[in-house]
């Protein structure tokens, strides 16, 4: 019989424990006049950018962090997006940068990830940010996403060590990234793609199934195991306005996994929440203590 009383990994506990180590190092901050600050770059009105925009500068505003948006035109030339990230870059009231992406088609991603200050590199794009994680003890950030799939699972305290993880997407800030950390959890990692055959049955091998290929609610009971653990990063049009997750949460329930994360209200806040902490990490760097 397929147990149908799955736990729902919600990422509001995740973001309460994080922000409660936060409040003394801001306020520690503040109290010797110094106010942690992200800056976002955007280009044009796409409006899941403005979402994850109003989310973060809303988060921001309740931990008394500063965010700055500047928003430049679509067809704005590359080189005012590379001026500007290079003002931020010298700016000493800015911590952290955050361009957000995907970036209209005739800028060049490499030109604006070379021009992007490591130090304030909160979301982990800079060449030198991406090489901290394959090692680790290069000090960078890592990338957001990525890290809250992983707080997650700790914070719930789902096994990790020998556990086979299958994550499906390869991208290099989620799906890659994923891999990598929770290689360094002692995981056997099997990562999927596009043109990975018998996708259903890899996926359902896993123990822990990590999906992030924005397809939504694509992963359905077929794609699972009885036990399994699911993190859902997807975020999608739902097509009635809302978002959706790449998993078809109530079918996956169905089958009997063991907990699944919702969305919204999984992944996407803890990533928002670490976005933060690590603007105040930026921040404590550049203070040197
Ligand atoms: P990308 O489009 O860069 O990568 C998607 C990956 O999924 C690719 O590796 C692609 O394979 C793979 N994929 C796509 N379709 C399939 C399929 N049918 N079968 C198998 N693999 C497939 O997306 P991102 O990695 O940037 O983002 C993934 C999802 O996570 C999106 O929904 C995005 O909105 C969401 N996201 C959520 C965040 C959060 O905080 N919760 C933050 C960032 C992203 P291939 O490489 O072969 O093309």
């Amino acid at each position: 019989m397929p147990q149908k009383d799955a736990v729902r990994l919600r990422g509001k506990p995740v973001i309460e424990a994080l922000e409660e180590t936060l409040r003394p190092r801001i306020d520690r901050l503040l109290a010797r006049g110094v106010t942690p600050k992200l800056a976002i770059v955007r280009m044009g009105e796409r409006a899941d950018d403005v979402a994850y925009e109003r989310s973060i500068v809303k988060k921001c505003a309740s931990l008394r962090v500063a965010a700055e948006v500047h928003a430049l035109p679509e067809g704005a030339p590359e080189s005012d997006l590379i001026y500007l990230l290079e003002v931020l870059g010298r700016d000493p009231s800015v911590h952290g940068i955050l361009p957000f992406r995907p970036l209209p088609a005739h800028i060049s991603m490499q030109r604006v990830k070379a021009s992007i200050r490591p130090s304030k590199d909160v979301d982990c794009i800079a060449p030198y940010s991406s090489a901290s994680i394959y090692d680790r003890l290069l000090g960078g950030f890592l990338p957001c996403t990525a890290e809250a799939v992983v707080a997650l699972l700790r914070h719930y305290a789902v096994p990790l060590n020998g556990a086979h993880v299958v994550v499906l997407g390869r991208s290099l800030v989620v799906g890659r990234a994923v891999a990598l950390l929770l290689l360094d959890e002692h995981c056997t990692v099997t990562v999927c793609h596009s043109r990975t055959r018998n996708l259903r049955a890899v996926a359902a091998g896993a123990d822990v199934l990590i999906c992030a290929m924005g397809r939504a609610r694509m992963i359905d009971g077929e794609y699972v195991k009885e036990g399994a653990v699911v993190i859902d990063v997807g975020i999608n049009d739902d097509g009635n306005g809302g978002i959706c997750g790449d998993v078809d949460e109530a079918s996956v329930v169905q089958r009997g996994v063991s907990a699944v994360t919702p969305v919204p209200g999984g992944v996407g806040g803890v990533t928002t929440a670490l976005l933060v902490r690590n603007t105040v990490e930026a921040c404590e760097q550049s203070q040197k203590f």
